[in-house]
């Protein structure tokens, strides 16, 4: 299926932190100046955005590691580190993008707004940061802050009012090409469409809808047989599908007996796709016998679906057709977007895995700590429970009762992943 690639891994790495600086303020005739050491730049994020110019995840295949700048490093007089600029990724319009390892939607690329997708590490702070009354030379700063580094899932769900589904060949790159500006591929065999085109088909000059033509799916395709599968998922999003069955029966098939298998694959996909609006075209009428069209009809209006006789090759009923489709599109809900998910409530690790180190310098308790970053990026510490539960985090890992072993004091600072607080007993 060269051409068409719709669902990709990448990893992407956000920049590093810059480092904070360890400096003092030098002047002539003053022996020795103050901390003067700036902190180090925000590192990159990595940001996605839509192109409408892409249709494909092809680029992806090539390159699937991105990493965006680490920050600058912070300077003498104050001087902070430049912070790196984004990395940023152009999708299609349509792009789902999930955490590989969890599943968990990151965001719908669906919308014209950028998404930080991952956050760039902020920068350590400089050694000014740490002076103090009783402290008034700080020999130290703190490293920057890693980049968030995800492995990512892409998967392109296009962005289509309607899907066309069908068997090979019965005529639905034709009809697309009579009732919109896309110009499929168009043969008598089957596969011949390898990629799902899209159409706007304008009903007016205001009102229009964008159709997609979703090739291949046959018997077994749920099940990995064909290539059907690998395009249902572009009918996901789909708030109408048109069904096209040939009622000529010219490949030698029952037309009810396509019209069920289709739904058999569409209801093995997913169920909520079964049961989405369905209108059925049946089409190569010019090839057909009225008792053919008039059986058809006979059964799939038993079953309560909508039915519109056409032919693709002779445009006869397609405008119709796409008359009836806009209609029933005006009372359906808008197309589906898939909301993103939250990051995970930080998990407390097993206490064994709380392993921490606590340095001290000149009355400052510097604490690292790995398994602390999840709950330092999520936790909003101007919020007084999320607060709390550090603290208890803090407490039940041992790391309190080790700073009092330590002998830290009240009014000592403690710096945790960059944050310091005082501590208070
Ligand atoms: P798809 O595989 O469903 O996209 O089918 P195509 O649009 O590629 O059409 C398959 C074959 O059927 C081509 O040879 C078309 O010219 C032919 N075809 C499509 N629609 C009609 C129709 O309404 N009447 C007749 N007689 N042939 C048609
Ligand atoms: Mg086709």
């Amino acid at each position: 299926m060269d051409g068409f690639v719709d669902e990709v891994n990448i990893t992407v790495e956000a920049g590093d932190g810059g480092d904070g600086a360890v400096s003092f303020h030098r002047e002539k005739y003053v022996a020795a100046g103050g901390p003067d050491g700036g902190d180090g730049g925000k590192g990159g994020d990595i940001v996605f955005l839509v192109d409408d110019n892409l249709n494909t995840l092809i680029d992806f295949r090539y390159k699937r590691k991105f990493k965006a700048e680490r920050g600058e490093n912070g300077q003498g007089s104050r001087k902070f580190g430049r912070s790196a600029e984004d990395l940023v990724i152009r999708v299609p319009r349509g792009t789902v993008v999930s955490d590989r390892e969890s599943g968990r939607v990151i965001a719908d690329m669906s919308g014209s707004e950028p998404v930080v997708i991952a956050k760039g590490g902020r920068g350590g702070r400089g050694n000014a940061h740490f002076a103090t009354p009783t402290r008034q030379i700080p020999r130290f700063a703190k490293p920057g802050f890693k980049g968030q580094k995800l492995d990512l899932h892409l998967e392109l769900k296009l962005l289509a009012d309607v899907g066309l589904v069908g068997f090979p060949n019965v005529g639905k790159s034709t009809l697309i090409s009579v009732v919109s500006a896309a110009k499929p591929k168009i043969a008598n065999y089957h596969f011949t469409t390898l990629i799902p085109n899209l159409g706007v088909v304008k009903i007016s000059d205001e009102n229009s809808f964008v159709i997609a033509d979703i090739p291949g799916l046959i018997e077994g395709a749920s099940e990995g047989v064909g290539l059907g599968h690998e395009f249902l998922r572009h009918v996901e999003r789909c708030r109408l599908i048109l069904h096209i069955v040939d009622v000529s029966g010219s490949e030698g098939r029952d037309p009810k007996d396509d019209y069920e298998i289709i739904n058999r694959e569409l209801r093995s996909f997913s169920e909520e796709l079964v049961n989405a609006p369905q209108i059925v075209a049946a089409n190569k009428c010019d090839m057909a016998n009225d008792e053919q069209i008039a059986l058809f009809k006979e059964y799939i209006e038993s079953k309560g679906v909508p039915f519109y006789a056409i032919s693709a090759a002779t445009t006869e009923g397609t405008k119709e057709l796409m008359n009836e489709v806009y209609k029933a599109l005006k009372g359906l809900p808008p197309l589906k977007v898939f909301e993103a998910e939250p990051e995970p409530l930080w998990q407390e690790p097993e206490p064994d895995k709380m392993s921490f180190e606590i340095t001290e310098d000149d009355g400052v308790y510097f604490v690292d700590a790995d398994w602390l970053e999840g709950i330092l990026r999520t936790a909003d510490m101007e919020d007084y429970e999320s607060l709390q539960h550090f603290q208890l985090v803090l407490k039940t890992s041992g790391i309190i009762d080790e700073l009092i072993k330590r002998g830290v004091k009240e009014g000592d600072t403690v710096s945790v992943g960059g944050f310091e607080f005082d501590y208070v007993e």
